[in-house]
């Protein structure tokens, strides 16, 4: 008789344990997950891809073992960096578009993040440099910011489509600004991008770089003007150029390209 309770005891013992076991599992397997938490946020939407191989001409032209390293490291980048409209509503396509500007540029360095970028503000139009969008100069597309805005990128909706909806125009905003971020990762905006170009190719640069705006200034040259504006410039927009128009700036500019090659990891040479 005295047996009977006792097994009874043990049973329930055994159930509540298991319960327990099962809630130790579960939350092991929520937590933990932070991992599969992450990982699910790099699968990239379907959409997404849809928007990369309709609209991205460099995504297109990578094997299918690039397109893979470009789709995850877009997806990590997005989900770090936050994408906000300041009136006016930031659709998938455009969070491709940042997502993959973004990565374009410093697609040969694996381990690049961008330190220096916390949030992207999409305004609806162009604004001044006080970031207001109404007023007497409205004609910028894109800015990273300075001072308080320090960690901020803006950039115009219709600038960063218009970048890709004409891929062959030598000329894509987003691509432009994220050359900017790269180049003050060196704690400077002055077209030196310090941690992509070897010390002994700096003088040559400076050189070819007061060359080309020194041609531009003379109405002798088909890179965009406003790359006379300074060196910073002339670098984000020669980088436009490399990326919009490989083949166009290595048969017009070929020691320019041969620069921007190697400061972007490019292998020369190669069959493409
Ligand atoms: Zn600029």
């Amino acid at each position: 008789m005295a047996s009977q309770p006792y097994f009874y005891l043990m049973e329930i013992v055994l159930v509540i344990l298991a319960f327990f076991a099962l809630v130790v599992l579960c939350f092991i397997f929520l937590t933990k997950p932070g991992k599969r938490k992450t990982a699910g946020s790099m699968t990239i939407p379907d959409s997404y891809k849809q928007h990369l191989i309709e609209k991205v001409q460099f995504y297109n032209n990578l094997d299918e073992i690039g397109k893979t390293s470009f789709e995850t490291r877009m997806m990590r980048f997005l989900s770090r960096v936050r994408i906000v409209g300041i009136g006016t509503e930031v659709e998938d396509l455009d969070r491709v578009f940042i997502g993959a500007s973004a990565i374009i540029p410093i697609f040969n360095f694996d381990r690049w993040e961008y330190v220096n970028l916390n949030e992207v503000m999409v305004y609806p139009e162009t604004f001044n440099t006080e970031f207001e969008q109404k007023g007497s100069d409205r004609s910028v597309m894109g800015m990273v910011g300075e001072g308080a805005m320090q960690q901020v990128m803006i950039i115009s909706q219709p600038a960063l489509r218009q970048g890709f909806a004409n891929q062959s125009d030598k000329h894509n905003t987003a691509i432009h600004e994220f050359v900017h971020l790269i180049d003050k990762t060196d704690g400077e905006v002055d077209g030196i991008p310090e941690l992509l170009l070897r010390h002994r190719y700096i003088m040559p640069w400076l050189e070819m770089m007061l060359k080309n705006i020194r041609q531009i200034r003379k109405n002798d040259s088909d890179i965009n003007p406003y790359g006379a504006t300074n060196q910073a410039e002339f670098f984000a927009v020669a980088a436009e150029y490399f990326f919009e128009r490989p083949d166009l700036l290595e048969r017009k500019h070929p020691e320019l390209y041969g620069m921007l090659a190697k400061m972007f990891g490019k292998t020369l040479n190669s069959t493409s």
